[in-house]
Formats: C-alpha cells, structure tokens, sequence
C-alpha cells in the first residue's frame, strides 16, 4: 500500500511530525513554523460550544420506509406507500454536559432528520409522550432548575423537586421520569414520541391533527436506578457504544411508525386540550395506525461533523406536514433554528449533513461560512426567471384559525384538563405492582437525596394529588430514611 503523505490543512507536504522548528536542537522555536501553529491553533478550537440543553447524545443514518397507505392523510412524499427515504437519528439526555453519563435518569432526545424529496422533514422528539411544561415561558428556568447551581456548580435535587412541585402541570412528565422508562436499557429499547401535536394535509387540502409514536422493534427495556448508577461509573458511554457496536456489527435497530390521526374538527371539542403537552391522546380515543418502518445501520465517519454539527428543528417541515397551536411547539420553531445559528453559524443549513438532497433555491445570501455560491437574481420580485413560491398549491391548504384579545393566559381549561388525572392513570392502570414498587423506591431515593423544607412537604402533597397510596408510600419512606 502506498504510503500516504501528510498535509497541513492547505494540501502542502508537513516535513517532520515530530520535531517543531527551532534554532539548532537546543535552540528556540521559530514563528515560521506554520506547521506547529497550524497544529496549535486549530487543537484550541476543536471544541465548538455544546447544545444547551441535550449537549451529550449520539446517533446514526438509516432509511425509513413507508409499508401502509396514510395518503388519505398526508400528501407528503416521505409517507407516501412504498417510499424509502435516507435519514439521520441522533439520541441524547437532556441536562447533563457533553461527558456525562448515558445512564443518568432523564427523558432522552429522539430526533430525526429525513431527507426528502420535497427537502429535509425534522421530527425532533424524546423517548416520551409527554413534557414537563405547556407554556414556553417556563422552559429556560426549567431547564436551569435541572442543570446547575450558581455558587458551587452542583446539580441539586431540591432546586429540581423545587420547580416540579411549583408547576404541578410537570406531574404527568415527572411520574413517567420516576418509572422504569425513566432510564432506557439502551437506546435501542426505547420508543420515540413527537409528543407533541403536529398537522398532516393531504392532497385535497384537508388538515388532520396527529402525533407520532416511533415503537421500538427491539422491545422497550430498563435499567434499574442500582443498575444505572453502577453504569454510570464504569461506562459513561454506555448507549453511545450500544449503538455504535450493534450497527457496525450488522445487526440494525428498527422503530416502527404509528399514528394517532385527529380529524381537524375533533380539536375543538375534545374532553382534552388535544395541543397541551402534558397530555396524551388516550390510544382508545385515537388508535395507532401503521405507517412505517425506519432502520438504523450505518454509523457516522466524524462523530463531530455528522453528529455534534446535526442541526434539527421542528420547522423543517414538507408540504402535507405542518406545526399546530401548541404553544411549546411554537416556541421551538424560533428556538432550534436560533440556537444552530448561535452554535454553527446562520449558513448552518450547508454543513453536509445538514444539507437537503434536493436542489436549494433559496434567496438567502452571504454571511459567515457561506459554501455555496448564490447566483443573480438575487432578489425577489424579478424578471430575470428567478425561482418562484409554490403558492398556486398551498393556498388551498387547510389552516387553524385564531381570533382575540391579546392575552398572557393558559390554555382555556376542557372537560378533563386537570394536572393530575393522567398521571395517576399511568400508576393505577398501566404500571403492574413491581413496576409501582420501583416508581416510589426512585422517587424516594431521588428524594431522600438532598430534598428540605420547604420543599419536602410540597413533593409529599405532590405524589398524593397523583396517587393516594403512591403519596403515602413515598412519605413513608422519606421519613423512615428508606432512600
Ligand atoms: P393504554 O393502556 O392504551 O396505553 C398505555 C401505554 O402506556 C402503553 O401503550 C405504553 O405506551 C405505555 N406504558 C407502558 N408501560 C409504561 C411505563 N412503565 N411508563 C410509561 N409508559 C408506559 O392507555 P391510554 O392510551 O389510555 O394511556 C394511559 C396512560 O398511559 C397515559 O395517561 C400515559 O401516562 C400512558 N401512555 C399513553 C400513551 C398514549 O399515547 N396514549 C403513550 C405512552 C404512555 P407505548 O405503547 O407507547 O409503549
């Protein structure tokens, strides 16, 4: 094999690899040494800042593959029958930095990048149903409550206990977090959940409400917190490796595609605000339909190019899908594209794995790292043939109407909208007894850990408005110093 000749960045032979330039062999180093402050300067800027949050998280590309027909639903070409389309899927934890362990109890990310015919679809989910909040507002400090404190840089399970038991409409999310999914086996065993509400259009123009439910085909599977905690210290790569492994050894992990479909007229009366995103749709009012499979096998060549610079954003949607008046949702839209903006820079959108397969035809222009070249006209409205909206097809399409005062209000409240109802349902019906027994033994070892008054009593009162028994049981234990 010829042996190949390394390079500095511009393409030039490096002369030595090992001995930087100096004055005589004892001598000083010398500025003209281009290698070495190549080497230097670019080994100082290796690290562009991490997402904040889900900072630490790893994936792969795949295909996914339409096997039923939904066209009645969505005129998308991505979900079309028979359909195969490239796409990327990238898995992380929530509050922990880049290094930190896999294995920490948090939701997991679960976003996908689908690489259309119609330009890229982004679907960027977590592993649950559900979220901790419904109102953007509260995101940030969310997020600030579960990462670290100001003075000494520790995370802290009272500041965390504070926030959830001051925003009651987290219990749902919280439950779901205590229960055994609240720490997936790996990222194989667990299913994905647009959670929330998204629109589909189909040809004719009509709109359905709808969410996406990615069921694991590897089966959904847990740690336990010991299990966990132990993990945490031996491997703190443990789902990046999993996932890593399994696909270079040949055996490639799918998820199959169901949805909860709404017919766009239903929304206005349902028992349950169908755009809040502490709820779910009950399967029993809105069964899963089958829509596809997506498989993952091919791991990425540089991690830092096809994973940590991925940008995926809940806006990046195809004629036929669409957002929804969830107001979480909403806030998103704006977020994730202005975070990849801060991160990567405004011409984001042309780092490879970013970039659509399709032909880009888009009147932005300039700015840091732009790698495409724009080409006249540069403007738009012009009479040099320059590209053209889609509008003759889209204006026929079907929208949520909106009309009002402005107001800073909470959604307006249904019949079955309270905080409580479907957490405890998640207890009482869908938990089995060991299943019930772990949820108090993590809520109560999270608990034990740190939590004070005034904060304690708010967690007990919080866990009995979710489930009598669970309260009692947890309160029990804290006090006895189970935990
Ligand atoms: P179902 O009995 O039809 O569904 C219950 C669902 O709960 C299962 O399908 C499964 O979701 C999920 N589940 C099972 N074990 C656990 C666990 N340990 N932790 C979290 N989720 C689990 O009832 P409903 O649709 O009426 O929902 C009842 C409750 O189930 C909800 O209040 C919600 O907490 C939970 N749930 C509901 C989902 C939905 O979209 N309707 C989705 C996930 C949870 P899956 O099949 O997705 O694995």
């Amino acid at each position: 094999m010829t042996e190949k000749i390394a390079t500095t960045d511009s393409g030039a032979p490096v002369p030595s690899l090992e001995h930087s330039l100096s004055v005589g062999p004892d001598g000083p180093l010398l500025l003209q040494d281009h290698y070495l402050i190549e080497q230097m300067a670019n080994f100082n800027r290796e690290r562009i800042v991490e997402r904040q949050p889900h900072a630490k998280g790893g994936g792969a590309f795949g295909h996914f593959e339409v096997t039923n027909d939904v066209s009645q639903y969505t005129k998308a070409a991505v979900f079309q029958p028979g359909v195969k389309t490239e796409m990327l899927a990238r898995f992380s934890t929530v509050a922990g930095e880049r290094g930190s362990p896999d294995t920490w109890r948090d939701p997991r990310g679960f976003s996908l990048k689908f690489y259309t015919t119609e330009g890229n679809f982004d679907l960027v989910g977590n592993n649950t149903p559900v979220f901790f909040m419904k109102d953007p507002m509260k995101f940030q400090n969310f997020i600030r409550s579960q990462k670290r404190m100001a003075a000494n840089n520790l995370r802290d399970h009272n500041m965390q206990w504070d926030f959830w038991t001051l925003v009651p409409e987290s219990a749902h999310q919280v439950t779901w977090l205590m229960g055994d999914r609240g720490i997936p086996k790996t990222w194989r065993h667990m299913n994905g959940y647009s959670s929330h509400t998204y629109s589909w259009i189909n040809a004719a123009g009509e709109m359905f409400w709808v969410k996406y439910h990615f069921k694991t085909d590897q089966g959904v599977d847990f740690l336990t917190q010991e299990d966990a905690d132990r993990l945490a210290g031996e491997d703190a790569d443990y789902h990046q490796r999993d996932l890593y492994d399994t696909i270079e050894a040949g055996d490639h992990p799918t998820w199959t595609l169901k949805m909860q479909i709404m017919p766009f007229e239903d929304a206005k009366t349902y028992r349950i605000n169908p755009f809040d995103l502490t709820k779910v749709w009950p399967h029993a009012d809105y069964p899963l339909i089958d829509v596809g499979r997506m498989t993952l096998d091919r791991n990425v060549v540089d991690y830092h190019s096809q994973i940590e610079q991925a940008a995926f954003e809940p806006n990046n949607v195809v004629p036929g899908t669409g957002l929804s008046p969830d107001k979480m949702l909403l806030a998103r839209g704006f977020s994730y594209s202005d975070a990849h903006r801060a991160r990567l820079g405004v011409n984001y959108k042309q780092i490879p794995v970013n970039e659509p397969k399709v032909e880009v035809n888009a009147y932005s222009k300039d700015g840091a790292m732009r790698m495409k070249l724009a080409t006249d006209p540069v403007y738009t409205p012009n009479s040099m043939g320059g590209p053209v909206a889609d509008d003759p097809r889209r204006v026929a399409e079907a929208h949520w109407a909106s009309d009002g005062d402005m107001v800073r209000a909470a959604y307006t409240p249904r019949a079955e909208d309270d905080d409580w109802s479907q957490a405890g349902t998640l207890v009482r019906e869908v938990l089995d007894d060991e299943a019930r027994d772990r949820l108090a033994s993590n809520i109560i070892g999270h608990v034990s850990d740190g939590v004070k008054e005034p904060v304690l009593s708010r967690v007990f009162e919080y866990w009995r408005n979710v489930d009598p028994d669970l309260g009692k049981k947890v309160e029990e234990g804290v006090r006895s110093g189970q935990g």
